[in-house]
């Protein structure tokens, strides 16, 4: 992804701090959805007053769909948001709460990249300004409330929160439970496949456009969903390997799995990409182990838990999907832009 390569833009800060950056509770994705949509209205300030209502009914509604959002054994604001789950407490007593409570921590550390102050701001903290006391979005965060990726940005951000909450839910982040994330073709999602029930965690295409950027991985071509390019989910070793005899690794599976525009998805049909292609994927895949959990899990389960061993399995796949699929396909950039 682009900020990992050194490319400092909104964009790529912007995804950096929601896909890389530490999860021990799951404000930040509630608070980086609120400041997207108070942006996106072109106000450039805002009190906490009025950034509350948005995001505390993103954590409420979130506490509803799963009750750990943190790896802390309580959070008073938590509680707050669990009171007004159950009726115990009104929307006017829950909002005063969040005022006092929920922005603690978030606001501090949201600009946080590896414990170190991301190179690029979106707000200025006014909070202690008696004056006019919020926060002061930056040109940063309006332009990126208004481009083209702002959709995509904020279901990016969605389909990570899932992904973390998942993983505190089922044990994968404690390698409780093996990593069982499985792609469901039909509905082009993440799937979490347990005893009792198969249960969809979020759609592949929110949660791999982010890594790439938002771009198509074979042209690198910006792909968002207001153009209807693309993006396309698409097996890297072709699909129809499966419905040959085939030996090796599930393609069926996210480690092979990238987001590509129309052109290049029908232009490749059911090839595989030449071979100089194949860093990009491997490159992709480590950075996917580097978002950590649950994503670190699964693609180690599927390729190997060290780089050399994830190497030599893309390698070995490669190989015999080209064994028994001949013909490859070149695409327009041909190797890994570095
Ligand atoms: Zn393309």
């Amino acid at each position: 992804m682009d900020y990992r390569r050194g490319v400092v833009t909104g964009e790529s800060v912007w995804r950096a701090i929601v896909l890389y950056g530490a999860n021990s509770a799951t404000y930040k994705f509630a608070f980086g959805a609120a400041l997207l949509e108070v942006a996106a209205t072109g106000r450039n300030h805002v009190t906490l007053e009025e950034l509350a209502p948005p995001y505390a009914a993103l954590l409420c509604e979130a506490l509803q769909r799963q009750p750990r959002q943190g790896t802390a054994a309580r959070s008073r604001f938590l509680d707050a948001c669990r009171a007004f789950n159950t009726g115990e407490l009104d929307r006017d007593t829950l909002h005063r709460r969040t005022v006092q409570l929920g922005f603690s921590n978030v606001i501090d550390a949201f600009p946080k990249l590896g414990g170190d102050q991301a190179p690029l701001s979106f707000y200025e903290d006014e909070r202690k300004n008696s004056a006019a006391p919020g926060l002061v979005l930056r040109d940063e965060l309006l332009e990126l409330a208004a481009s083209v990726q702002a959709q995509d940005l904020g279901a990016e951000t969605a389909a990570r929160w899932r992904l973390v909450e998942t993983a505190w839910a089922t044990g994968i982040s404690d390698g409780v439970l093996g990593p069982s994330l499985d792609y469901d073709r039909d509905q082009q999602a993440l799937v979490l496949q347990s005893k009792q029930r198969r249960q969809n965690v979020t759609g592949v295409v929110p949660a791999l456009s982010g890594y790439q950027d938002g771009r198509c991985a074979y042209c690198n071509e910006l792909m968002t969903q207001t153009v209807g390019t693309g993006p396309i989910v698409e097996h890297v070793l072709p699909y129809k390997l499966l419905t040959r005899v085939w030996d090796g690794p599930n393609v069926d599976a996210i480690w092979n799995l990238v987001l590509a525009c129309w052109f290049c998805n029908s232009a490749k049909r059911d090839r595989a990409p030449h071979e100089t292609w194949m860093p990009w994927l491997e490159v992709r895949n480590n950075d996917l182990i580097e978002s950590r959990h649950p994503l670190r899990e699964v693609l180690m389960a599927q390729t190997g838990a060290t780089a050399a061993e994830r190497h030599e399995f893309l390698k070995r796949a490669y190989r015999r999907a080209t064994e028994l699929l001949p013909a490859v396909w070149t695409p327009p950039i041909a190797g890994y832009r570095a």
